[in-house]
């Protein structure tokens, strides 16, 4: 399969001058399987130009799967050009909202309002399905299958693994490791922790051996200290996760939107240092345009 980085960018569009390295386009993955499947992931601001480039090949049908409805990962459907044109088949993915017990679809519909958009959901012209999907239960497409993990973020977000051939691929969507809410003194704290060891070896067999992931690694270390609990992982957590998971090759996204290319080729700078490509385990920057052959 082939998955090309459409958006790589967290929380909000940067577009300019500082950005045009990395890219400034929020989350969207393309991915196209062996037997030429279409599967996106994500639609944040990167889906609309892959919807153009998707209008060369009408009528197409499509798999969108949406990790969680924060508006940097949907903030683009609206502009996805084929959702406009009959005979294309678009098949959205997503999860039930437990909390505003939403479907993908009432939250999807709600952003294309007339106070938001000045098209309706109801007006596209797309044969449009939606699915709610349960946790562990895969989604079949042709030969590949899709399977959603339930990762902590303050939304129910899934990520996503791909299977296809005997490959296999990660996407995190957006997601922030488990830590003990306890100190190591509180009564509380070991049964805390085993709760939290156990949730990170699920997560760890879930993708073990993958050949590639990518994860949102939105903060260093040090600016984790004042974000704790907004929902995003560390270079460092992520590449402590993919190295015990035994994952072939790391592309870290969700690049902070006050990154500059120029402080992005810094951290990756030091982190090649750090965590040098050995013992099979290949890092890298996740980057607009890119494609991860596999
Ligand atoms: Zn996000
Ligand atoms: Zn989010």
């Amino acid at each position: 399969m082939i998955i090309r980085l459409r958006g790589v960018r967290g929380s909000i569009p940067v577009p300019g001058p500082n950005t045009v390295k990395y890219g400034g386009n929020t989350t969207c993955l393309e991915i196209i399987t062996d037997e030429k499947e279409k599967i996106v992931i994500d639609s944040g601001s990167g889906i609309r130009q892959l919807g153009l480039d998707q209008m060369a090949e009408m009528p197409v049908t499509v798999n969108l799967f949406i990790t969680h409805t924060h508006w940097d990962h949907i903030q683009g459907l609206p502009f996805y050009t084929p959702l406009f044109v009959p005979g294309n088949k678009i098949n959205i993915y997503g999860a039930f909202d437990p909390v505003y017990r939403k479907d993908i679809r009432e939250i999807l519909a709600a952003q294309m309002e007339y106070c938001y958009f000045p098209v309706r959901e109801s007006e596209l012209n797309a044969d449009i399905t939606y699915t709610s999907l349960q946790e562990g239960e895969p989604v079949v497409i042709g030969s590949t299958q899709v399977t959603p993990i339930l990762l902590n973020h303050p939304v129910l977000n899934y990520g996503y693994k791909i299977e296809s051939n005997n490959k296999k691929f990660f996407f995190t969507g957006d997601y922030e490791p488990a830590t003990n809410i306890y100190d190591e003194a509180d009564d509380g704290y070991a049964l805390y922790q085993e709760m939290v060891d156990k949730q990170n070896e699920i997560i760890t067999q879930f993708i073990y051996e993958a050949d590639a992931a990518v994860m949102d690694a939105q903060y260093t270390k040090e600016e984790y200290v004042t974000k704790k609990g907004w929902g995003h992982g560390t270079y460092d957590s992520c590449i402590a996760l993919a190295k015990k998971a035994k994952v072939k090759q790391l592309f870290l996204t969700h690049h902070d939107p006050t990154r500059t290319d120029d402080q992005l080729d810094t951290i990756f700078d030091d982190l090649k240092n750090t965590y040098p490509d050995e013992d099979g385990f290949i890092l890298s920057p996740a980057k607009e345009g890119i494609e991860i052959v596999l």
